[in-house]
């Protein structure tokens, strides 16, 4: 058991295919004691049947763009789970407007929508979780392709994803003197809610098929794994850094989708 004893708060589950979720279950299964949170009692219904399924609590609700719900949630964390060894930052949100056509037409709201829940959170997050964290313990965030390469449609959000994987190596030279891990996982495309907002979705799934190193496309089950890995003493040389959990797809020219 990697996590036998370990406690941990994971932000970002909607439903069972939420890559929260299948970090949740990979940690459950390796002896963890979890925390879920969602954004709003509406989703509820949906994600507390999730947590009884861990055996775990009601979930928190957090609206993570707002500073007193973040502090509101965590005085309510400390009082069942005083001790934290990891926490997952697993929450993104942009305007459907932007993310489709041209990113040159973002407006302000929708930018600094984008970065406020997408980036922002992660540092507020990991602020209020510090007098909780232990020595040893590992922050966690999601990230995409498209924070280091144009990818149509994606946008804003890749812009805000760009400044989140900077985050994470600021993030580590604050924390690593505490002995605290940050790093994230640059995921290959997962058909989630969020994910089918993106215009052209189902193309960057049928293209990394064919042109990932793998030949298949990632699983929620490829992603829960890594999260496990970076969670757990398994990593504890791991800081700062952002892994590919993609197929390999990130290495790739594009000129391979032409050849298969
Ligand atoms: P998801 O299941 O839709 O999860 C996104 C989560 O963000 C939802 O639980 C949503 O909560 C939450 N959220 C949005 N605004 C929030 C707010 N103001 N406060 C609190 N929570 C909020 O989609 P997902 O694909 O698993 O996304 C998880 C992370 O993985 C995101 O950072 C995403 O960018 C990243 N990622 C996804 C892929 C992919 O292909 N799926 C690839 C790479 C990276 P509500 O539903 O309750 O609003």
């Amino acid at each position: 058991m990697l996590l036998k004893g370990k406690k941990g708060l994971i932000f970002g589950v909607a439903n069972e295919h939420s890559l929260a979720w299948h970090i949740a279950k990979q940690v459950h299964a390796q002896g963890a004691e979890v925390i879920l949170s969602v954004a709003s009692e509406r989703f509820l219904r949906k994600v507390g049947p999730l947590a009884e399924r861990l055996g775990a609590p009601t979930p928190i609700i957090c609206d993570v763009a707002d500073d007193d719900a973040i502090a509101k949630a965590f005085a309510e964390i400390g009082q069942t789970m005083p001790k934290v060894d990891f926490l997952v930052h697993a929450i993104a949100t942009a305007k459907r407007e932007d993310l489709q056509g041209r990113f040159v037409d973002t407006s302000r709201d929708g930018f600094a929508l984008a970065h406020d829940v997408s980036t922002y959170s992660f540092l507020a997050l990991c602020r209020a979780a510090e007098p909780l964290l232990q020595k040893g313990a590992s922050l966690l965030t999601l990230t995409y392709l498209g924070a280091i390469r144009a990818v149509p449609s994606y946008n804003v959000m890749g812009v805000a994803k760009a400044s989140l994987e900077s985050s994470v190596r600021y993030l580590a030279n604050d924390f690593g003197p505490l002995g605290i891990r940050v790093n994230a996982i640059s995921a290959g495309p997962v058909k989630t809610l969020s994910a089918s907002v993106v215009k052209g979705f189902k193309d960057k799934v049928d293209i990394q098929q064919v042109a990932a190193p793998l030949r298949r496309n990632v699983t929620g089950e490829d992603v829960g794994k890594s999260g496990l890995f970076l969670l757990s003493d398994m990593a504890s040389g791991v800081t700062g850094e952002i892994l590919y959990v993609d197929c390999g797809y990130n290495i790739m020219a594009d000129f391979i989708t032409r050849e298969v």
